[in-house]
């Protein structure tokens, strides 16, 4: 895949970059262990200062920098410049909580002075998608770097000038050189970054695949990972519910983003009471989203990322329909200039089909009706994924069991699932393992070190 910025909107490539040679490769791998030996001692203060002036500069930059990121992957503006200030939330979070969360944490031992010591384990390979190009780097930098350690950024291939711009941040923030460097490979180097010993842990957000290469890769040098892969977020709607404003929950959490997050609501589960109203105010609803230019104000959906993720998408709705499923509205791709797939609604998911088993990357809303709680359960947890889920329901019973017996990361009720950086973020089966966001970011890549003092 070439490292290129692919306008969604019109198909059209705008820029593209070489590749980094073996020999930029490996000097980059050097600035980064050398910036280690100085960074890892430097002050919590310190840091601290240089994330607060990252987020003053994200604040400032945030419309064109959100620019970037509408031209490279298709998000609407204002979501885009959403998600810059939300970086800068995020990183003036950590340099305000860091430090407490990373203290030493004492053991009551008598007569002896033991504790733990969070200390950095040095450059860390972070593999990170296009669908939030900025948020997905800082969910990661901003911790590890307040944890001392130095970040090497392998980003999408088709987001290159926001990878690029993440550095230039970093870097006009005061952060040193090498502490925070962006590696513009393709994903078939990434093996050899992480079996490099001057890397000392990986952290991957994006498919399955990808996430499974390399946890295994990081498993075979004994390296720490973190994975944060794909979601098919169940979204179980109970009686009691109010069912318009539930619905239309439901429709912008299926959209977000151009239907294109992990943790979209992406399976609806809905009792037999209420079903056949929620489908037809959730048709409705879709058919009323405004699908276009992802520049213009009043757009709710732009493009998909590409034109594979266009074809991807299309194949899976005609082979859920081919195996039984029942196409409610959309189901088509737009055709014309850009990557536009419509809202779509697919109801009658049969067992095995992709709707059942796979993630659906775009706005397709798929369906299941189910009698009762044991039922809503039971669908909930019939998919390889665990990421998030939201129920809905006043019932404090109901909401118990959805809590305990649903099997996800993340279980939301009557709210859909979000992520911010005071709450902990990541799921549980095929969805991955560990954890990002409040104290388990900067806990993620540390040694912690017992420390016995007789
Ligand atoms: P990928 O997993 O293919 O890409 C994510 C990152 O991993 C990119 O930097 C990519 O680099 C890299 N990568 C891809 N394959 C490998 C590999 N074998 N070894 C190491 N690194 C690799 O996701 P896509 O962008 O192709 O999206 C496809 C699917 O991924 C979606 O349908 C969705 O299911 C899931 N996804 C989930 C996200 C989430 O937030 N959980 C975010 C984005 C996608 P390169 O671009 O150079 O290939």
């Amino acid at each position: 895949m070439a490292i290129a910025t692919v306008n969604p909107a019109t198909g059209e490539q705008l820029r593209s970059f070489d590749a980094l040679t073996d020999e930029e490769l490996d000097l980059a791998l050097q600035r980064s262990v050398d910036a280690f030996d100085d960074y890892r001692a430097t002050s919590f203060e310190y840091r601290s200062a240089l994330l607060h002036r990252a987020a003053e500069i994200l604040d400032d930059e945030a419309d064109e920098l959100g620019r970037i990121a509408t031209t490279e992957m298709g998000k609407t503006l204002s979501a885009a410049v959403a998600e810059v200030h939300k970086c800068a939330k995020g990183c003036r979070w950590f340099a305000d909580h860091a430090r407490e969360m990373l203290a030493d944490e004492p053991w009551p031992i008598e007569g002896a002075r033991v504790y733990t010591r969070y200390e950095p384990l040095g450059p860390v390979l972070a593999v990170m998608p296009w669908n939030f190009p900025y948020w997905q780097v800082f969910r990661f930098a901003a911790p590890a770097l307040m944890a001392g350690n130095v970040g090497l950024l392998k980003h999408a291939s088709n987001v290159p000038q926001a990878a690029r711009a993440i550095e230039d941040v970093l870097r006009r923030a005061g952060f040193p050189e090498g502490v925070f460097q962006t590696l513009l490979i393709p994903s078939s180097k990434v093996d050899s970054v992480i079996d490099d010993d001057r890397v000392r842990a990986a952290t991957l957000t994006g498919s399955e695949p990808a996430g499974r290469q390399v946890g295994a890769t990081a498993g075979r040098n004994v390296k720490t990972s973190v994975l944060e892969l794909g979601g098919s977020d169940v979204f179980i709607v109970m009686p009691s519910t109010d069912l318009e404003d539930t619905v239309s929950h439901a429709v912008t959490s299926r959209l977000l983003n151009n239907g294109q997050s992990c943790i979209n609501a992406k399976r609806f589960v809905v009792h037999t009471d209420v079903a056949d109203e929620f489908t037809r105010l959730m048709v409705e609803r879709m058919e009323t989203v405004r699908v276009g230019d992802p520049t213009d104000s009043g757009t709710d959906l732009g493009p998909l990322s590409s034109a594979d993720a266009v074809s991807t998408l299309d194949k899976q709705v005609r082979d859920t329909v081919a195996a039984g499923g029942r196409l409610l509205t959309g189901g088509e791709p737009l055709g014309g200039r850009g990557h536009y797939y419509p809202p779509t609604v697919l109801t009658d998911i049969p067992q095995g089909s992709p709707a059942h088993r796979e993630e659906f990357f775009g706005p397709v809303a798929l369906l299941w009706r189910a009698n009762d709680v044991d039922e809503a359960i039971r669908i909930a947890n019939d998919s390889p994924f665990g990421l998030g889920g939201s129920a809905w329901t006043r019932d404090p019973g109901e909401q118990q069991r959805f809590v305990t017996e649903v099997e996800t990361g993340m279980m939301y009720i009557n709210r859909y699932t979000e992520s911010t950086p005071e709450v902990p973020f990541g799921g549980a089966k095929n969805s991955g393992y560990g954890r990002e966001l409040a104290r388990f970011g900067p806990h993620s890549f540390v040694n912690a070190k017992t420390v016995w003092i007789a």
